[in-house]
């Protein structure tokens, strides 16, 4: 008789609800991953995510002396399998929010459960389940302020971190149709993967490693230097939230050991806006590919491939937006600020669609996550909840200058513009003509922009009043 912990979004052993039940069960426990990507109407993750998943199930599995079991394919068959070789008691997840994950876990329940097979599932990466938040009229929330103060601040706290269950008594038993992780090929074949993980630790220490960094270096001056990319204010936290290497009830149990600092509270917040984010995500499922608001149907993008290559590669000749980009590229990662510049710039100055910058960053982002990729995509574009109004387009250029003054973050992205003085640094086409031939921003060496960014915005703010117009 055993009992199996299916591991899914929390790759842990600390703070890792399903991993204590099944412990406690007092029964061997089998540590169980399924890569389901493709089957069963199950999403399949980008390029950068499964890099991240790739090191992230080696750790796990080193953490557990290489026990974990991992597995290719619907999940429904391998427990087919699984219950054909074992006496299974039980089966226990941590739950997951999004709509693929909730309709293949209720499926997968009622066959268990049929099968005399105990299932249950556990709270791990929400502070809040999104059905025990409402407004009075019992229905959902479409603001935040309100979402968080009463559904966060003012609800009942979230539960204590839990630790990591010791002497884990783990099944040792060869196992039918079980699969190496190489045999997942989460790796690309090209060395991007080995060169985008290169500066991360994916492992549940590296995510602990980085939250201790985080307070020491960011946390008591969040508030203001989260927005300023080339600074090191921000945790960086977002791909082991995501995959659930650390825990956000361990990083809110962890700020009540600082007092109500203004810093702390903000990050308490951005904790919010992720939970916001997968309440939407739980109460609207078509969050990802459908305008939030309505009169957006029929709003007249300007598909251009060109304009979109040309954003993806770091190469619009704007350069704070390329040098987000490119960031993106390298690292897997972009800073918060310089993505509501880059896909301001892609939704109004160059009017493509928000569905299509959300692909690209749902395929180069380690934390790329349906729900906040979807919920900020429709942010910026003004289409979504509570969103930016469309009429509020960043400059970019006076955005580079008021984040990275000094010109650090658009130095260390776009080697090309290393020598230029920061003077022309942020809208370089305004330099003079000798200057900009002498540099190479004469298109010699870095392109010349797109678009002019005053005619663009002009059109945008234009377009969206023919449309209000016309509807
Ligand atoms: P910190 O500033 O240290 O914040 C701590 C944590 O709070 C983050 O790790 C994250 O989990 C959460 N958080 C912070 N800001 C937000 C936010 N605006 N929305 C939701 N959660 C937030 N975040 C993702 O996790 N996955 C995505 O796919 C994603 N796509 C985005 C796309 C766009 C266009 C924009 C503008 C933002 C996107 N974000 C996304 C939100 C935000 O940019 C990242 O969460 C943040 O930059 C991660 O860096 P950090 O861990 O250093 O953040």
């Amino acid at each position: 008789k055993i009992a199996i912990c299916w591991f899914r979004r929390d790759l842990r052993l600390a703070d890792n609800p399903a991993l204590c039940a099944a412990h406690e069960a007092k029964l061997p426990v089998l540590p169980l991953y399924i890569d389901d990507q493709g089957f069963d109407d199950q999403p399949k993750a980008g390029g950068a995510s499964n890099v991240w998943l790739h090191h992230a199930l080696s750790a796990l599995d080193g953490s557990m002396d290489g026990r974990l079991a991992l597995f290719k394919g619907s999940a429904q068959s391998v427990f087919e399998t699984l219950a054909d070789q074992f006496d299974i008691a039980a089966v226990h997840w941590n739950r997951m929010y999004e709509p693929a994950a909730i309709a293949r876990d209720k499926a997968l329940k009622s066959w268990l459960t049929e099968r005399d097979i105990e299932v249950r599932s556990h709270n791990a990466s929400l502070l809040f389940e999104p059905w025990t938040i409402e407004k009075k009229d019992g229905g959902p929330y479409k603001v935040f302020t309100p979402f968080y103060k009463k559904g966060c601040l003012n609800a009942d706290p979230p539960r204590k971190p839990i630790a990591a269950p010791a002497d884990l008594n783990l099944c040792s038993v060869q196992l039918e149709n079980a699969v190496k992780l190489d045999d997942l090929k989460l790796l690309p074949d090209r060395d991007w993967g080995a060169k985008i993980a290169k500066g991360w630790d994916i492992s549940e220490a590296g995510a602990r490693a980085m939250w201790d960094t985080f307070v020491d270096e960011g946390l008591f001056n969040y508030k203001q230097g989260r927005d300023f990319p080339a600074e090191p204010y921000v945790s960086r936290l977002s791909p082991y939230l995501h995959f659930g290497q650390i825990s956000p009830h361990q990083l809110w149990a962890a700020l009540d050991h600082y007092d109500q600092d203004r810093n702390v509270e903000h990050y308490r917040s951005e904790l919010g806006w992720r939970e916001f984010s997968a309440y939407l995500l739980y109460h609207f499922p078509s969050l990802p590919q459908k305008n939030f608001q309505p009169q957006f149907e029929g709003f007249r993008w300007t598909p251009n491939e060109t304009f979109l290559k040309r954003w993806q590669r770091g190469q619009t000749g704007v350069p704070i937006v390329d040098a987000g980009m490119r960031e993106l590229w390298r690292t897997g990662y972009m800073h918060n600020r310089v993505r509501m510049i880059v896909a301001s710039y892609l939704t109004k100055n160059l009017r493509q669609d928000w569905r299509d910058g959300m692909a690209w960053f749902e395929d180069c982002l380690f934390d790329a996550d349906l729900a906040s990729n979807g919920a900020s995509w429709q942010w910026v574009a003004g289409t979504g909840a509570d969103a930016a109004p469309y009429f509020r387009v960043f400059n970019p250029a006076l955005q580079g200058q008021k984040f990275d003054a000094e010109g650090d973050y658009i130095r260390a992205h776009v080697p090309e513009l290393r020598d230029v003085p920061t003077r022309y640094l942020f809208a370089p086409w305004e330099a003079p003509d000798d200057e900009r031939k002498k540099y190479g921003l004469d298109g010699s060496k870095y392109p010349e922009p797109m678009v002019n960014l005053k005619e663009s915005r002009k059109a945008a703010l234009a377009a969206y009043e023919k449309h209000k117009d016309e509807r």
